[in-house]
């Protein structure tokens, strides 16, 4: 089917794109365009903590991702307000926020401790909701009812950090959970009617196009609002830079052009239900242990991938089989 017979198909994410983007569904749910701004609540990880293990997945550093006005020295409404100004000075203005909870683990700490930060950020002037990022082990049932009643007032949604459906590649990247826990976190999730996100990394050692391949009909099938997909990158002061520098002929990082063949075909499998929040991460180059894309900004991946999607007269979902259910 061309494209041009296929706009008459009722998509949920409307025409105007060839994939259900993240903005085309924020539009949807509230109207207009709605800004996340990150907070660092000072959270940690069980996964460095001793609590399920130490050091960390083998390819973290967290540094590397915080923007520069996140702050623990700073109170969560102090992050939120710089925050909204740092977005003020360099994108079109927004009216209203979500709070990202985003270093670490956002759901390691008492209830009582979770209450008392996520209020904080609620009350913000122009706040309408939190993105929390944490791991699937990271939410008791007790956190998901609280959760789930405030949802009922916000938008609240739990980004859950995956990475990988294969229990040999979660252990060999010292994730410290399996796929099965992912799945329950999700499944406990989207019963509570609380929507989800997941991240997915591309690349990891072991897995490859043909595994990816086979994994997107399983990713396809999880109760997911939206992903995110990152490339593997190898960032300075992780245990995989040392693996990388020891023996780099164990990781593919790849290139421009390959990753975004690749990105194509697994979108093109994807179920179209899902939104795509990211195709690939940015990381400031002096993080990277790795080759860089070239100083290449995520706009500019984003519209190559557009027109990659042009190019092939293809489109989300494509591919994908109608018959997996998404089960909840
Ligand atoms: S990636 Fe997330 S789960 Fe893994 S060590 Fe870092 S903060 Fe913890």
């Amino acid at each position: 089917m061309k494209w041009s017979e296929h706009k008459d198909m009722n998509f949920p994410w409307g025409h105007q794109k060839r994939y259900h983007s993240y903005p085309e569904l924020y539009r949807s749910k509230f109207g207009m365009r709605v800004q996340k701004v990150a907070v660092d609540a000072g959270f940690t990880c069980p996964n460095r903590d001793g609590k399920v293990g130490r050091g960390g997945c083998t390819y973290c550093n967290n540094d590397a991702f915080n923007p520069s006005y996140c702050h623990t020295g700073k109170s969560i409404s102090e992050q939120v307000h710089e925050g909204i100004e740092f977005h003020h000075t360099r994108y079109r203005r927004a009216r209203q926020y979500l709070v990202y909870f985003q270093a670490y683990s956002n759901t390691y700490a008492p209830l009582k401790e979770l209450k008392r930060m996520y209020e904080e950020a609620l009350s913000c002037e122009g706040v309408i909701g939190l993105v929390i990022g944490t791991r699937p082990d990271c939410v008791e049932d007790e956190k998901l009812e609280y959760l789930s009643e405030l949802a009922k007032k916000y938008y609240i949604k739990v980004e859950y950090g995956i990475e990988s459906v294969r229990d040999d590649t979660l252990q060999a990247i010292n994730r410290g959970h399996d796929f099965a826990e992912s799945v329950d976190a999700l499944r406990r999730t989207h019963a509570r009617g609380i929507p989800a996100g997941a991240h997915f990394i591309i690349g990891l050692p072991g897995e490859n196009e043909h595994t990816l391949g086979e994994d997107i009909s399983i990713i396809s099938s999880l109760p997911l609002e939206s992903i995110k997909f990152h490339q593997l990158q190898i960032i300075k002061g992780t245990a995989m830079e040392i693996q990388y520098r020891e023996d780099s002929g164990a990781f593919h990082i790849y290139e421009l052009a390959e990753y975004l063949e690749l990105v194509t075909r697994l979108v093109e499998r994807l179920n179209p239900a899902i939104s795509i929040e990211r195709i690939a991460a940015e990381v400031p180059p002096r993080y990277l242990a790795s080759p860089a894309w070239e100083q290449v900004r995520y706009d500019e991946v984003l519209r190559l991938f557009e027109k990659k999607l042009e190019d092939k007269n293809t489109w989300q979902g494509r591919l994908y089989q109608t018959n997996q259910p998404i089960e909840p």
